[in-house]
């Protein structure tokens, strides 16, 4: 075996090779539409803080009064030193939000994720996931045992056929009745499109499946209420497990899931992520539910609309939306393509370079944007993942697409 130290410096290297290699830049400042970077200012298109929450005055003074009340840390797991009231305030406007019985809050999204599938599902049931969900619904799924299966990306006829497939094995197993469940996105994290999900709903109850929806990008941002895709469209009754997080759009942290009372009451009981880590501090969860009854206010809507609007005049300015003219050189906005109002703009370069090299120059004019790659994305779909908020003014988005137009790529 190979000295640890040398094993480490062997792998960074590869993944320098490959322009895989990722480092972290040190922010000085609050997640904004401004952000310091080594003393010098950038414009922040990189955050998912959509609503521009995260720096928001009635968030830091719910966090700040939730310190002064419960202090700084929470103690241990819920099940273990008592369960703090602003995480059962917290659950009860999210289960209002969702239109749900109940809500059950996670430290993290990647955990309610892992949470909730691997509870739920054992190694005699099926998981038939979206090509492209993320990677704590790929983990969750692997970590249950359960067997995978993936339709390609909102192809509808591919989810029936591994629906099919699942109908004729989900009769009585070894171990009692097999399970089948559905997981996709409202909104997908990479490319901004939405799910088809009023016909994935109608074909879950076609073959007598679960769902289970991720609005991770979709909460506080679509939905009169902000209560996401399933909202819009109202659907809450007919989705089994929703979840969503609270470090996005409602600009605090932590993750959630709603549904029954009896799916929460199970979760409080199996899910591993919950029993055994430490609750949300009580800044995060007192934050979150600031920013809970914020997006349902009449501030809350206004938000959307400037997000809304914001979302629009760059779609239209990069010739999103239009079938051949686009106004962007090269190369073309990728992912869904059509303007379906969410705040994530993909670039897609394919080559890890490019898409790096792209990054640097609009950080060069002060434009932070990040070059996502793999694994955040597949090999050879490296792109810019540009993020729309609120927050942003008209300015904001002139300077950003203007200096998208004069990328000139290849040379
Ligand atoms: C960010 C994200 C998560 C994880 O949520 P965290 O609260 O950041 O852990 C889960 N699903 C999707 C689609 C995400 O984009």
């Amino acid at each position: 075996m190979k000295p640890f130290e040398n094993d480490l410096a062997e792998r960074l290297a590869a993944l320098r090779e490959q322009n895989l290699l990722r480092q972290l830049r040190c922010v000085d400042s609050a997640q904004s539409p401004r952000i310091q970077i080594d003393g010098k200012w950038f414009q922040n298109f990189s955050s998912n803080d959509y609503l521009g929450l995260a720096n928001h005055p009635a968030l830091k003074e719910a966090a700040i009064l939730a310190i002064e009340t419960f202090g700084a840390g929470s103690g241990a797991s819920r099940l273990i030193c008592g369960s703090l009231a602003p995480i059962h305030q917290l659950e009860t406007a999210l289960a209002r939000l969702k239109k749900t019985e109940a809500a059950i809050a996670f430290s993290s999204g990647y955990a309610a994720a892992n949470g909730v599938i691997a509870a739920v599902l054992d190694k005699d049931d099926i998981i038939i996931l979206d090509k492209l969900v993320h990677a704590c619904i790929v983990d969750a799924a692997k970590l249950s045992g359960a067997k995978i299966r993936v339709f390609g990306h909102n192809d509808l006829g591919d989810l029936e056929n591994k629906l099919k497939w699942a109908a004729q094995r989900t009769g009585p197993s070894i171990s009692g009745t097999r399970r089948a469940l559905v997981v996709t996105e409202s909104i997908f994290s990479m490319d901004g499109d939405a799910a088809p999900l009023r016909e994935i709903v109608a074909l879950k109850e076609k073959y007598g499946a679960w769902l289970m929806v991720d609005e991770a990008h979709a909460t506080g941002v679509l939905g009169g209420n902000g209560g996401g895709l399933i909202e819009e469209l109202a659907l809450s009754d007919r989705v089994e497990i929703q979840m969503a997080t609270l470090g996005k759009a409602l600009g605090a942290a932590g993750g959630c899931i709603c549904g029954s009372r009896q799916l929460v009451d199970f979760l409080i009981n199996r899910a591993r992520p919950f029993i055994f880590s430490t609750a949300p501090v009580p800044a995060a969860a007192a934050a979150a539910t600031e920013a809970i009854r914020l997006v349902q206010s009449p501030e809350g809507k206004e938000l959307r609309r400037k997000l809304a609007s914001n979302i629009a005049s760059s779609q239209s300015a990069l010739g999103h939306g239009e079938s051949s003219s686009s106004s962007l050189a090269a190369p073309k906005p990728g992912g869904g393509g059509s303007s379906n109002g969410s705040p994530i703009i993909p670039i897609i370069f394919g080559d890890e370079q490019k898409a790096l090299d792209a990054a640097a120059r609009l950080r060069e004019k002060n434009i932070f944007v990040p070059a996502i790659r793999y694994p955040s994305v597949a090999r050879g779909s490296a792109r810019l993942r540009i993020t729309l908020t609120a927050a942003h003014s008209q300015e904001d988005i002139f300077c950003l697409v203007d200096a998208l137009k004069k990328l000139d790529i290849g040379n």
